[in-house]
Formats: C-alpha cells, sequence, structure tokens
C-alpha cells in the first residue's frame, strides 16, 4: 500500500524505528522539525506550501512539528491537520529543531536566513531559500561557514533553483545534471538534491547518487514541499542529512510509482500523497 512508502526502512542508517523503539520512548525521541515560510502579504498568501511540508514532516514520523509563517498570516491552526503546532519564528527553538526553510517563503524569507543559517544546526533550504541565497554573497558567506561547524545543511533545488545558484540557466543545469548537483554540493558545501526526473543527491567528497523511484506524477504543485517535509523529519529521526535525503528522495518517488500502480493516470495531489 501507498502508506509503506512512507516508512523510512530500518537499513537507512539511524532511523528511529517506532515499533522496535524502547517502550519508554515519546515524541522527544522522534524529534522536532520546524517549518518556516509560507508568507502571506497583501498580495500573496503562501501558506499552503508551509502546511504541505508541515503535514508531510509529520506523515514521515517526527514527533513534533512545528509552523512558522511569515509575514501577517491569517491562519494559526490546521484544522485539518491539527497536530500541527504554529509558532511566532521568535519562539521557535532553532537550536533543537530540523529546521526547514523556504517553502512559499516569497520575499520575506531573505529576512530570516542569517538568523537561521546561525543558529540552527540542522538545517533544509527549499524554494525562496534559495533564490534569497542566490542573491546575497553574505549569505552565502554564511551557508558555506556551517560546515566548518560540523552543522548539516540540506539543498533541494529544482533545476531552476539550481540554475540561479550556479549562475547559469536551467537547460544547461539539465544537460549536465550530475555534475551541477556534485558542483552545488562541494561549492556550499552541502547536501544538495537536485529534483526532477532522476534526482541527484550529491554531498562533498561522495560519488553523486541517482535516485531510481518517481514518475511524472509529481510534476504537480506542492509535491516539492512534500518532499522538504519528508527529508526534515528523516533528519529528526535520527539520520545524517545525506542517508536522509536518499531515503526520503527514494520514498517520495516510491509513492508516486505506487500510486500509478494502483490509480493508473488519476491525478496524483501533494496532499494526497499520505492517503
Ligand atoms: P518542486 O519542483 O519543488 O515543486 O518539486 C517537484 C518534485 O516532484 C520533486 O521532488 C521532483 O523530483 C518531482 N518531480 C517533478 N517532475 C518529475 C518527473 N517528471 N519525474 C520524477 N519526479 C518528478
Ligand atoms: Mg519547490
Amino acid at each position: 500500500s501507498s502508506a509503506n512508502a512512507w516508512l523510512l526502512g530500518a537499513d537507512q542508517g539511524g532511523t528511529v524505528s517506532k515499533l522496535t523503539q524502547a517502550h519508554a520512548s515519546h515524541k522527544g525521541s522522534f524529534g522536532d522539525v520546524a517549518v518556516l515560510g509560507g508568507e502571506s502579504t497583501a498580495t500573496s498568501h503562501m501558506a499552503g506550501a508551509a502546511l504541505l511540508a508541515a503535514r508531510a514532516a509529520l506523515h514521515a514520523g517526527a514527533g513534533r512539528v512545528y509552523v512558522a509563517l511569515l509575514g501577517s498570516p491569517a491562519v494559526s491552526v490546521d484544522l485539518l491537520q491539527p497536530e500541527l503546532m504554529f509558532r511566532n519564528i521568535a519562539a521557535v527553538d532553532l537550536a533543537h529543531s530540523v529546521v526547514v526553510c523556504g517553502c512559499g517563503g516569497g520575499t520575506l524569507v531573505a529576512g530570516v536566513l542569517p538568523k537561521v543559517l546561525q543558529e540552527a544546526p540542522r538545517l533544509l533550504l527549499d524554494a525562496d531559500a534559495l533564490n534569497a541565497i542566490a542573491q546575497d554573497a553574505a549569505v552565502q558567506t554564511l551557508l558555506t561557514e556551517r560546515h566548518v561547524r560540523g552543522w548539516a545543511t540540506v539543498l533541494t533545488p529544482h533545476p531552476l533553483e539550481a540554475a540561479r545558484l550556479l549562475g547559469t540557466s536551467a537547460a544547461s543545469v539539465q544537460a549536465q545534471r550530475l555534475g551541477s548537483a556534485q558542483t552545488l554540493a562541494e561549492r556550499f558545501a552541502c547536501v544538495v538534491v537536485l529534483k526532477g526526473s532522476g534526482s541527484i543527491i550529491a554531498a562533498p567528497g561522495l560519488v553523486p547518487r541517482i535516485n531510481p523511484t518517481g514518475n511524472a506524477l509529481l510534476a504537480t504543485a506542492g509535491t516539492g514541499d512534500v518532499l522538504a517535509g519528508m527529508v526534515g523529519a528523516a533528519i529528526a529521526r535520527g539520520q545524517s542529512a545525506h542517508a536522509a535525503a536518499c531515503s526520503a528522495v527514494y520514498a517520495h518517488g516510491q509513492v508516486a510509482d505506487v500510486w500509478a500502480e494502483q490509480r493508473g493516470e488519476r491525478a496524483l495531489t501533494a496532499s494526497g500523497m499520505w492517503g
């Protein structure tokens, strides 16, 4: 069943299993994820992207999931996923959460990036966080300095976001997917997931991997936000950034493969991925 695709196998290097864990385990044993993003302004309302990432983190087994929306959010509860806890960004424990930053972040995410880069030891950057980094050399320095402290960082660009970071075109990224992912990983000293058909997972000094799962059913709004939440949860449950990226990308693609098997051409939706 598609539910199985959400189980990150015990062979995935460090995942804390909920069934084989000591009975004394509690929600704190499975880690906290905090999603920062989902800007709301007079002209743009992107809360949905942050909610998708947060819900996905919860369904991928994170112990507790917090949401910090940027701007003037119109919601402070997810009525269909009331487990999610909404916080002002100033009240998020950046030091002890896996921070997933950028989903639907809009232009406001640039304002929180320096703080997040300097205070969150376990960090995933997606979407508008990546666009903000591409535009600001000082923030790029903060990003590369994280590695010196032994802090874990995952970047999850689609080809256009990768192109902005590399100062090139999406077409040239696509013509050189392995090389582009590896260059990004080395330049920013991060784990990089270059998304798209055959997602690449790259890390400094490691041979890049090509994910075998997934299909074009995933080419729809919000699936990238779901992936970000899944990677965040895998890190929160104890995997290294690299193992988390590999296992979550695999599981994310597997949902689409099982979907195709069971429902054929019926459109996949991001919020239907944990069905
Ligand atoms: P985003 O571009 O941020 O919305 O993320 C889209 C997600 O769907 C990523 O995980 C992509 O790898 C995946 N995806 C999109 N199109 C395809 C495709 N044709 N085949 C496989 N995966 C895809
Ligand atoms: Mg995206």
